[in-house]
């Protein structure tokens, strides 16, 4: 297994990875307006990652077609990029992941295209909250259980569906490492973080229940009811007192 704990080698290199992800995705921001279609969008961040100096992390992984996922509206996660045009009041997420001289990083955004609902406004800071309730409580010695209850916490304030199947994880030597990090569960329970290991925390919710099923193309997450679903994420290097966001 590769050491959870990274060097200061490879921490300088997570740095810019995520340096890279963040430019990538504030790029991209812009351009998620009506009629682009999801393909278009990938091909725009991989001529931006390319030009920047890193790569692809996604592209290939499991099998994975695209560049970066693109999940619009009911899809939570993992969209393949392909045909479908944006439309006017869609939420499209896009879950990004960057190599750097082998150290990678995961980060996402969910982008309100022009008006969104006042539903689908509230999905969205509630989860992007959630995200910064579960980054608070890092710092060398919390307990994992401790982040998975402030996201949780946060999310059940709203009632919003706190989706099960899929977590945040450790992330660095490869797009998934131990350990995981739920979006749910007990403070004071679950292993201690370690100053110096890298990890992507990702909350992921739905205006509606919990339950997900796979699409068709057996890549796209979608919400049972089709309600709409949305994702933030960060990777973050934890510390003594704290965490570095590395992708902001
Ligand atoms: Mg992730």
């Amino acid at each position: 297994m590769m050491n959870q704990v990274k060097t200061a080698a490879e921490i300088a290199n997570i740095r810019i990875s995520g340096q890279m992800l963040a430019a990538v995705l504030r790029y991209l921001t812009p351009l998620t307006v009506p009629g682009v279609t999801t393909k278009e969008l990938d091909r725009l961040a991989a001529a931006e990652l390319e030009r920047l100096g890193g790569q692809p992390a996604f592209l290939g992984y499991q099998g994975f077609p695209g560049v970066i996922c693109i999940s619009v509206n009911d899809e939570v996660v993992h969209g393949i990029p392909g045909p479908r045009r944006i439309a006017e009041g869609d939420i499209v997420g896009l879950d990004f992941g960057v190599n750097y001289q082998g150290m990678i990083t995961d980060g996402a955004i969910t982008v309100p295209v022009g008006e969104v609902g006042a539903e689908a406004k509230r999905l969205l800071v509630a989860t992007q909250e959630a995200l910064t309730a579960g980054i608070a409580q890092v710092r060398q010695g919390a307990r994992i259980g401790d982040l998975s209850h402030a996201i949780e916490a946060r999310l059940r304030r709203d009632r919003l569906g706190v989706i099960e199947e899929m977590c945040g994880h450790g992330v660095g030597h490869q797009v998934h490492e131990d350990p995981l990090i739920l979006n749910y569960g007990r403070g004071g329970t679950g292993m201690r973080l370690k100053a110096g290991m890298t990890i992507a925390i990702e909350p992921m919710a739905t205006l509606g229940d919990r339950h997900i099923y796979v699409a068709d193309d057996h890549w796209a997450i979608k919400t049972s009811d089709g309600s709409l679903g949305a994702q933030f994420e960060h990777t973050v290097l934890v510390t003594p007192d704290g965490a570095e966001i590395l992708t902001q």
